[in-house]
């Protein structure tokens, strides 16, 4: 039974979409079937994993809107080595008509129900706010891993989406957990990150990954190429974070994962 896991923070910038597309190509090196969800219009996730946005010929609009078989819209073996559906400005579209739609929230989540038994990981790539895409998102995922910058008032900004996470949670997903909150374009030399870091580890404990997404422009670079770090440049220091970041998620796998919902 395949692990969903959302990638959420309705922060734009964060690295949701980069720890989507190399989490995902970490995964599947490991030899995990894997499949990629673009949840966001922008379709970056789409561009990274190797697909034109422009010439995909179905995305996540016609799955969750059109009800289109959930076969007929993923993309087989990408060049990144995992199954994708892709998305693109037509998402847009599916954020508005899922308003006036029934059973809105659950719609990602029964459609997936087919595909289910055959992967081993599901990652969802949320877009940056909490929309219905992201309802959608976190009603049909197992966990989430939330993205951050060790920055100014990222633990504010982090408490209050852990709050909306909870209270989401609690209506349309009561048995989500959290994955693990991820500090991504970590950067050492940094006292104030390393401060942001320090606090956030008494304030979230073990739900914080060991592993650091270091600051790194070979992550940034690798989606101009089509592809994620670790094809680009598998030597880099941001390619190296992400299999560790993808072996530490199989590591917790066996532990029990804590729950999202407020207690
Ligand atoms: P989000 O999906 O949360 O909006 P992205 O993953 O698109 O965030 O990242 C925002 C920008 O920062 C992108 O240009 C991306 O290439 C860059 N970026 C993300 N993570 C890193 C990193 N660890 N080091 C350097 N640049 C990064
Ligand atoms: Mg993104």
């Amino acid at each position: 039974m395949a692990k969903v896991i959302a990638i959420a923070n309705q922060k734009g910038g964060v690295g949701k979409t980069t720890t989507a597309v190399n989490v995902a190509a970490s995964m599947a090196a490991t030899k995990r079937k894997v499949l990629l969800i673009d949840l966001d219009p922008q379709g970056n996730a789409t561009m990274a994993s190797g697909v034109d946005k422009y010439e995909a010929e179905a995305t996540t609009f016609e799955l969750l809107i059109e009800e289109k078989p959930i076969d007929d819209v993923i993309i087989k073996n990408t060049t990144a080595k995992y199954d994708l559906i892709a998305a693109n400005g037509d998402v847009t579209a599916a954020e508005i008509k899922l308003m006036e739609m029934f059973a809105r929230e659950v719609r990602l989540r029964n459609a997936l129900q087919p595909v289910k038994d055959y992967y081993d990981f599901i990652f969802i790539d949320c877009p940056p706010s909490l929309n219905q895409l992201t309802v959608n998102a976190l009603a049909a995922a197992d966990s989430v891993l939330v993205p951050m910058q060790c920055e100014y008032y990222a633990l504010e900004g982090l408490t209050a989406l852990m709050d909306t996470i909870q209270k989401l949670a609690s209506v349309v997903n009561p048995d989500l957990k959290i994955e693990g909150v991820l500090r991504t374009m970590y950067d050492p030399r940094n006292r104030l990150a390393n401060d942001v870091s320090e606090q956030l580890k008494r304030h979230f404990g073990e739900q914080v990954y060991r592993t650091v997404i270091p600051r790194n422009v070979r992550l940034a670079e690798a989606p101009s190429f089509s592809m994620p770090a670790m094809y680009y440049d598998k030597s880099s220091s941001g390619a190296k974070a992400y299999l560790a970041l993808a072996g530490e998620i199989l590591r917790r796998r066996e532990k029990t994962l804590q729950p999202a919902k407020a207690s």
